[in-house]
């Protein structure tokens, strides 16, 4: 039998391979994690969520004072914002994370951690800058990158990518933002938030174009009414820049040109997986542009090696990446065999309102030609909401025929945590009337939840066939008042 240096290689310190090495380590298996990046934590860490919502949380506490008017208190004057003052407060966030996912923890565990870059040499040895090591099973956890499409111009001009974002020595004063993913739109309500006059570009009609298009719509609403402008349906033609301003050429849908010129271009026009460099021809591995082709048990073309996170090309979250991980130190250490199931895999999209969602949205539902009865409640119709002056957005609920759930949609103040409720319920297979009946402290906006399944049996409980067979049985008298009584004015009269 061959003897590899290590039972199992992980290439990539990201969410994904971090969550593979502390499994695999904790069980006893020989583990090596390498990464190219001076420091674990991957893209989530020093790029991607934890300098995005904590450069998102200063921008709303920006806004919440600029506002302050709007909760009865005085006005406030507030000097522009010092971006690096915000840098700084993000370097710092990462630094605290950076502790949990430090090369001693998991050496702590029982992981050799190793940093340089991976280039598979075969099936089973990698070359790590000029030294070669083995193992018995390969994972490939190495991410994605701000994706590059082939615009004129785009290579020469100095635009900013998530990389760059979060540690500028100072705010633009103009920003156009080109992709109107989530990635896109959180920067473009925080940047425009902190001050900077933001302006969206996206080829297609909708911001956030895997979410039904009502639920987008009323984000953009909310950043329209902030002061983002938007360019829907209008394909970036070429980039150029003059004196230090730079500008974006537009061709909008019905063909009218219109040019846009700023301080700053952030470009989020999608993702790129992390492929080039890893040879992973040699290793007879098989990708796609989308991503590293795996099975349901997330194995490559090669049995032994095996591929999760954003690489894969799936859901692209830290959740996602995590949970992958967790399946393949199922599949590879444990020798359990399991499969990934992505039905109720939730995301949340942190603008303000932040939009959550879980299952299929109506939109999906339609494409799989599913029948769907829809349920909606809104914040403004939710104590707590008003109390805390965020009434904009609602829920929806997505029930089949039969009534079983299909998904849910939360646009709404933290709706990322209220997602949570249903994250629990739906994967523990909750009946709705368990929802409807269990008892949600008052004032919450959680309420919204249980108010929305109570309005699916609301109907029923209240129809007039219950009422007729109450009244058959107790002897019930029925109304004691009709809103002719009240409208007609003669209430008073009746009573007295
Ligand atoms: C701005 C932004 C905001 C985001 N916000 C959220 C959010 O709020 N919630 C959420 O769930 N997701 C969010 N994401 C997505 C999230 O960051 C990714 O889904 C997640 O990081 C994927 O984890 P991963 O392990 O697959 O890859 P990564 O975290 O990217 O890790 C891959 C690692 O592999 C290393 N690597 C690559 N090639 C090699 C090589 N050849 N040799 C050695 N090492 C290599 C890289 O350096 C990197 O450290 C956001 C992304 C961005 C860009």
């Amino acid at each position: 039998m061959t003897d590899y240096d290590y039972d199992i290689g992980i290439i990539g310190g990201g969410a994904a391979g971090l969550t593979v090495a502390s499994g695999a380590a904790q069980l006893g298996a020989k583990t090596l994690l390498v990464e190219k990046e001076p420091a674990l934590g991957g893209d989530c860490l020093h790029y991607g969520c934890v300098p995005s919502k904590t450069l998102i949380r200063s921008a709303h506490v920006y806004h919440q004072i600029k506002n302050a008017q709007r909760f009865g208190l005085p006005k406030v004057d507030l000097p522009p914002v010092d971006f690096s003052q915000i840098a700084r407060r993000i370097a710092d966030v990462i630094d605290v994370i950076q502790k949990h996912d430090s090369e001693e923890r998991f050496c702590k565990l029982g992981a050799r951690v190793q940093f340089g870059n991976a280039r598979f040499k075969d099936d089973h040895a990698v070359d790590l800058d000029g030294r070669t090591v083995s193992a018995k099973t390969w994972v490939v956890a190495t991410g994605s990158s701000p994706a590059r499409p082939p615009i004129p111009g785009l290579e020469a001009v100095d635009t900013l990518t998530n990389r760059e974002l979060f540690s500028l020595p100072q705010l633009p004063g103009s920003l156009i933002v080109l992709g109107g993913g989530p990635i896109g739109i959180e920067m473009a309500q925080a940047f425009n938030r902190l001050g900077a006059g933001v302006t969206v570009v996206d080829r297609a009609d909708q911001i956030l174009g895997k979410e039904d298009p009502d639920m987008a719509e009323a984000v953009q609403a909310v950043m329209e009414s902030e002061g983002v402008n938007f360019y829907l349906g209008a394909s970036v033609e070429s980039l150029s820049e003059a004196g230090g301003r730079k500008t974006v050429a537009l061709i909008k849908k019905e063909g009218s040109p219109i040019s846009l010129t700023a301080d700053a271009v952030l470009v989020a026009m999608g993702r790129a997986v992390n492929v080039d460099g890893l040879n992973l021809e040699a290793a007879g591995v098989t990708y796609e542009r989308s991503g590293i082709v795996v099975n349901a048990r997330l194995r490559t073309s090669q049995k032994h090696i095996y591929a999760a996170g954003d690489v894969s090309g799936g859901y692209q979250f830290t959740h996602a990446a995590g949970y992958e991980g967790g399946v393949v130190v199922s599949n590879a250490v444990f020798r359990l065999p399991r499969k990934v199931d992505y039905t109720w895999l939730p995301w949340c999209t942190y603008t303000d309102p932040e939009l959550a969602s879980i299952g299929m949205n109506e939109r999906a539902a339609a494409a799989a030609g599913i029948e769907t009865r829809i349920w909606t409640e809104a914040f403004a119709d939710n104590d707590r909401g008003l109390a805390e002056g965020q009434t904009e957005g609602r829920i929806k609920l997505i029930l089949d025929k039969k009534e079983k759930p299909l998904g849910v949609q939360i646009l709404g103040p933290r709706a990322g945590d209220l997602i949570s409720e249903w994250v629990a319920a739906l994967n523990g297979g909750v009946k709705l009337s368990t929802l409807a009946a269990a008892i949600h402290p008052y004032p919450t906006l959680g309420e919204i939840s249980k108010r929305v399944t109570g309005s699916v049996f609301s109907p029923k409980i209240f129809s007039e066939t219950v009422q007729k067979g109450l009244k058959f049985f107790f002897n019930l008298k029925g109304r004691a008042c009709t809103p002719e009584v009240c409208e007609g004015g003669s209430l008073m009269a009746e009573d007295e």
